[in-house]
């Protein structure tokens, strides 16, 4: 089929690299010029595994385009999606859908009758009718609008994409239905699960996933402070209760807080939903509340590593992107509690594989390391904030060398305890016994 996808970003990039590994032909429009114009000189916007390789093979077999011109891409589509962002509008957190009517509207000036408006953006209930509404106003006929929200993640996209846990389709007639079938097909036929919903369904559905993953993770954070004051390890307890079928054993490990460019702002939209039509919910509040508090109190945990007091103290940190295999800085963790450190008077070095050219755009006044020992050099504690591989299997000995403290606070729980003590640091979980108790070997 012929696909244009409005918007080249982590969502619209790899969909409209993916759709053309299938065998459609995809046209890529973003308005950003730099963007396109890198994409066609081979350049990614994003770091994504394997999205390099995805992208050149498809766009040397003609099937993938980059365009700014979003007229000629749509004029000559018969699906259209719109994988714009939906950001969470400034101080109310309700979902900013200007950039969803803005596409709409340049879409509805060319789009030909037959044609399906798909939207792949995260979008509250409600959106694809009000999407109809405005190709209605102006003046468009015989096209339909369906919702397929996307699961991807960040880090494991392209493989997320080709073989998802389930597609979820909202269609309002079986235009659409036929035309998102055909799209998937290659999936259809590897048995990924496809559920019809109706409209409202389907972009409900994301929310209400994403609400459920966030309300897992503090879920387990919370358990995680227990643990602390009960000297229980959270580690072992998520195992126990994560090989419980009914619960699973994703989404419970305890950290910093989530963040990203999802939960945080569609946990927010999902409330603001709710607030409109007078319903509670009393859980995702909850966990909204209880993520922010985690997210700004990490930096107490490096105060108490390092005796209750920050000034003039250095802290190296290692990871800045929100997860690993990712460059994305939207909501990371790691910026309030850097922010923290250098307020309350500590020097902060950091390191991240790949994440620094977009923390330079949100961080300031830190210093950049090479790797991570040099981020370690001279510095009176060392804190992990993002697991990266390459941050699981450090020479401790050599850390401890580089040192000028003791202390490694482990806000992921990559190490365990005794190894840490071993080559004669002070080990800071999350949630693995009294914290106090640490004692270098
Ligand atoms: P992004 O900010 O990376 O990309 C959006 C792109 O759309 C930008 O490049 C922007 O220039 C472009 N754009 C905006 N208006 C445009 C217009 N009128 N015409 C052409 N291009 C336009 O956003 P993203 O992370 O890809 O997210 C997109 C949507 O997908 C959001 O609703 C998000 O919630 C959802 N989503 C994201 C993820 C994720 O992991 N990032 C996963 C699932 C769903």
């Amino acid at each position: 089929m012929r696909i244009a996808m409005i918007g080249t970003g982590y969502v619209g990039l790899v969909s409209g690299a993916c759709f053309a590994d299938f065998g459609h032909r995809v046209t890529c429009v973003d308005k950003d010029a730099d963007k396109i114009d890198g994409l066609n000189a081979g350049k990614m916007p994003i770091w994504e595994p394997g999205l390099e390789a995805l992208v050149k093979s498809n766009a040397e077999r003609g099937r993938l385009t980059f365009t700014t011109d979003l007229p000629s891409a749509v004029e000559n589509a018969e699906a259209v999606f719109i994988a714009v962002g939906t950001p969470a509008r400034r101080g109310d957190g309700h979902a900013d859908l200007t950039f969803v009517f803005d596409a709409v509207r340049e879409v509805a000036s060319v789009i030909k009758p037959g044609t399906v408006v798909v939207t792949k953006s995260t979008v509250p209930v409600g959106t694809g009718d009000r999407i109809e509404d405005i190709l209605r106003e102006e003046g468009v006929a015989e096209v339909s609008v369906a919702s397929n929200p996307e699961f991807l993640r960040e880090g494991a996209a392209i493989a997320d994409f080709k073989h998802p846990d389930r597609i979820v389709v909202g269609a309002e007639d079986d235009r659409a239905q036929e035309a998102l079938k055909e799209i998937y097909r290659p999936l259809f036929l590897n048995r990924a699960p496809i559920l019809f919903t109706g409209r409202r369904t389907a972009e409900l559905t994301k929310y209400a996933a994403n609400a459920f993953l966030a309300v897992k993770i503090s879920f387990i954070n919370e358990i995680a402070d227990l643990c602390e004051a009960v000297d229980a390890d959270v580690q072992d307890v998520a195992r126990g209760i994560g090989l419980d079928n009914r619960i699973g054993p994703k989404f419970l490990h305890a950290g910093p807080g989530y963040g990203g460019s999802c939960f945080p702002k569609d946990t927010l939209a999902l409330l603001q939903t709710a607030d409109k039509v007078g319903v509670d919910q009393r859980i995702v509040r909850t966990t909204v509340e209880v993520n922010d508090d985690r997210k700004a109190s990490m930096v107490e945990r490096v105060e108490r590593a390092l005796g209750g007091d920050l000034k003039g103290k250095r802290v190296g940190v290692l990871g800045l992107a929100f997860k690993p295999n990712t460059d994305d800085m939207r909501e990371a963790p790691s910026i309030p509690l850097i922010n923290l450190l250098v307020e309350r008077g500590a020097e902060v070095s950091a390191f991240d594989p790949v994440a620094r050219e977009q923390a330079e755009k949100v961080l300031t006044g830190i210093e950049f390391a090479e790797d991570a020992y040099a981020a370690a050099a001279g510095a009176d504690a060392l804190v992990i904030v993002t697991e990266w591989d390459e941050f699981r299997a450090l020479d401790l000995d050599k850390i401890a060398a580089s040192l000028r403290g003791r202390s490694l606070v482990d806000l992921r729980n990559v190490y365990d305890r005794n190894e840490v003590e071993e080559a004669g640091l002070a080990y800071f979980g999350i949630g693995r016994g009294r914290i106090e108790e640490s004692q270098p070997a």
